[in-house]
């Protein structure tokens, strides 16, 4: 059961009179209730794919097919909807609204969409996310580590297919990182998620299923750690 696969997905970017290769043919899938890291250096393409991904940039050749839809040929509005109902987003920056309680930036998905948060399954979230004593708390009165936990809450709550995470633990401590991490473990362990991170942070790879290294915009190395996902 696939949550994305990507067929041969080339991305080009115009540099004045040059032009750039961001991807040059990466085909992958990523399977669901996964934990998947995608490392590699700095320019490898690894903002790139995860853009590309999760509808954010369009491609120049090759599909991006996410939980079931393929998003080539899809309008910006169509992408925004997808987006919104099927994909949770974890920045490095937390950006979290400061005027906002812990527990208003969790169910801000819920809300905004006109619906009603429930609170039994909210609280089971931030439970498991070790944040449930701290959601009348605003931002400014949280640690990193717990900021961004808050917003792993936030990208899980209205049960994406699939969080994509870039850079989750770049603005923390190597502590507060780590639990950012097992929080982002237990999601897919204890709810079932699927997570996609980009990192550069090598303790992040020890806590994934599977890792996949990008190099000059192709894929260089999968590494599997789950059985099943073993190939051949
Ligand atoms: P990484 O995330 O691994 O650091 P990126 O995906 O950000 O790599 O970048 C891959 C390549 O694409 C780099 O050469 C980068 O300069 C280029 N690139 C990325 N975004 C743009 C852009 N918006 N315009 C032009 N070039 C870009
Ligand atoms: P940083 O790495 O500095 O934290 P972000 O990861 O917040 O930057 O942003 C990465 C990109 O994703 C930016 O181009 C931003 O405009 C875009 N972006 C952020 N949030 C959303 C969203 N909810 N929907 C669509 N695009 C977003």
């Amino acid at each position: 059961d696939d949550v994305v696969t990507t067929t041969a997905l080339v991305k080009t970017y115009r540099q004045g009179a040059d032009e750039v290769r961001a991807l040059d043919g990466v085909s992958v899938a990523v399977r669901r209730a996964r934990f998947t890291a995608v490392v590699g250096p700095s320019g490898s393409g690894k903002s790139t794919l995860l853009h590309c991904a999760a509808g954010l940039d369009t491609v120049t050749s090759g599909s991006v097919v996410l939980d079931g839809t393929e998003l080539t040929g899809l309008t910006d509005r169509q992408l925004t909807r997808l987006r919104r109902r099927r994909i949770g987003f974890v920045f490095q920056s937390f950006n979290l609204l400061p005027q906002l309680t812990a527990y208003e930036n969790v169910v801000l998905p819920v809300t905004m969409s006109g619906r009603r948060p429930d609170r039994e399954r909210v609280d089971h979230l931030c439970e498991v996310l070790g944040i449930a004593h701290r959601l009348s708390h605003r931002p400014a009165e949280l640690s990193g580590g717990q900021q961004q936990r808050v917003a792993v809450a936030r990208a899980l709550v209205a049960r994406p297919a699939v969080v994509f995470a870039d850079e989750p633990t770049g603005n923390l401590d190597s502590r507060a990182g780590a639990e950012v991490l097992t929080m982002l473990r237990r999601a897919v362990d204890e709810l079932g998620q699927t997570v996609v991170t980009v990192t550069h942070d090598p303790a992040a790879t020890r806590y994934a299923d599977r890792v996949l290294t990008l190099a000059d915009g192709r894929l260089a190395g999968d590494e599997h750690t789950t059985p099943d996902d073993t190939l051949g």
